[in-house]
């Protein structure tokens, strides 16, 4: 297959070898990100947080296609989703956030990351285990999370000043809100940003980095671009909110998750009685599909939850298995053993949209990319496309 130098290649084998997989389309990927800088003032940098293996969609192959874009850096939490992206062999600065411990600072030194520092401890310790440690000091603003208070900010750069040894990159916090505040505190979180950097100009340390703008931040608050920033859900057409300041056209990057049918066989009497189980009958038809809730899907099949297959829908029948689901067949009747069967996305007039998935398993769009699981072969479209489909 004349496949090498197409991001993902090998991917498109273990997807026909395992009858199942992720339709991922980079272009949309690419062109959110290009949505997102056509927003932006030329200064302001943009790091990819392609965190949880790019939300699900492949770390090395995302960042593979970033990187052609302009895309300044990337960002991510685990140091084995940046394992995945130096072996696409892309070099750009790599941001890691809270995650990654000393035990990894050989692979880290040796991929030439930038970690995190929330504390003296953490700058100690990394001090201790990486030559010349490149970070990126991080505050918290009021999420409650990983990040130096306010009030230890400016000891703490003051401390990474004192090391000739430490190159304080950048300053960085994740503008986010918890689902418990009533009241948008975004201002407030800015507020803190502010006094923070204005006590760092007087001590002479702020770093030339400031970036605190994820998704929502972004798109709804262009006051916290700063120098940086640190979106990931944007580029995989998650736009967080409806009606967003900085107006997006933003494409989904999961087009289709797709499965087949591994088995087909007509009910007979010699089975005994048909189990109490919901929609099995006497005589149907009966499918099953190679994809079960070991593979991301809901343990409990959601009433109304569908398959297409040859361009018709087709109930899915619980209980799902650790990997396969039952699927009525009784109206497909030419459905054949190896009939590839769509979970998510199009086949032929039909389609199974983002939001219908999200809602039958009973979480958002987001929810719905980190139900993607990482053994599930992926496949990346690459079509070039120029059409703009805006994300309902
Ligand atoms: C997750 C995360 C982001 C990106 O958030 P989105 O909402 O996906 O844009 C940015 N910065 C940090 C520190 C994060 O943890």
């Amino acid at each position: 297959m004349p496949l090498s130098g197409i991001c993902g290649a090998d991917h498109a084998t273990a997807a026909m070898l395992r009858g199942n997989w992720y339709e991922i389309d980079l272009d949309a990927i690419r062109h959110n990100y290009r949505q997102l800088r056509g927003q932006l003032p030329r200064h302001v940098k943009v790091y990819a947080c392609l965190k949880r293996n790019a939300y699900g969609c492949g770390a090395g192959p995302v960042a593979c296609a970033l990187a052609k874009e302009d895309v300044d850096g990337f960002a991510v939490a685990s140091v084995l989703d940046a394992v995945a992206i130096r072996q696409e062999g892309v070099s750009h600065p790599l941001l890691l956030y809270p995650g990654a411990l000393p035990v990894a600072a050989p692979t880290i030194q040796s991929l030439d990351l930038t970690v995190s520092v929330s504390s003296v401890d953490e700058l100690e310790q990394w001090r201790a285990t990486i030559t010349r440690p490149r970070i990126f000091i991080k505050v918290d603003l009021g999420f409650f999370r990983a990040g130096a208070t306010p009030f230890e900010a400016c000891k703490l750069l003051a401390r990474a000043a004192g090391f000739a040894d430490v190159q304080v990159e950048g300053i960085y916090a994740h503008m986010s809100e918890l689902p418990t505040t009533h009241t948008s505190n975004a201002k407030e979180q800015l507020d803190r940003m502010h006094a923070i950097l204005r006590e760092a100009s007087v001590l002479g340390l702020r770093p030339a980095v400031v970036m605190m703008s994820s998704t929502e931040g972004v798109l709804n608050h262009p006051e916290m671009d700063f120098d940086a920033v640190d979106p990931g859900a944007l580029f995989f057409g998650l736009p967080d909110s409806d009606r967003p300041t900085r107006p997006v056209m933003l494409r989904p990057a999961l087009k289709t998750i797709s499965a087949s049918l591994v088995s087909v066989k007509r009910l007979d009497a010699s089975l005994g009685p048909v189990p109490g189980i919901f929609g099995v009958n006497p005589g149907m038809t009966l499918g099953v599909i190679g994809m079960g809730w070991g593979d991301g899907f809901p343990r409990d099949v959601p009433r109304g939850a569908v398959g297409l297959i040859r361009g018709k829908r087709a109930r899915l029948l619980p209980p799902a298995h650790l990997e396969h689901i039952r699927i009525d067949l009784t109206d497909v009747p030419d459905a054949r053993f190896g009939d590839e069967v769509v979970l998510l996305g199009r086949q032929g007039n039909q389609s199974i949209t983002h939001e219908e998935v999200a809602t039958l398993w009973g979480t958002d769009i987001v929810g719905l990319y980190a139900q993607l699981r990482d053994h599930i072969p992926r496949i990346y479209a690459a079509m070039q496309t120029t059409k703009e489909i805006p994300h309902e």
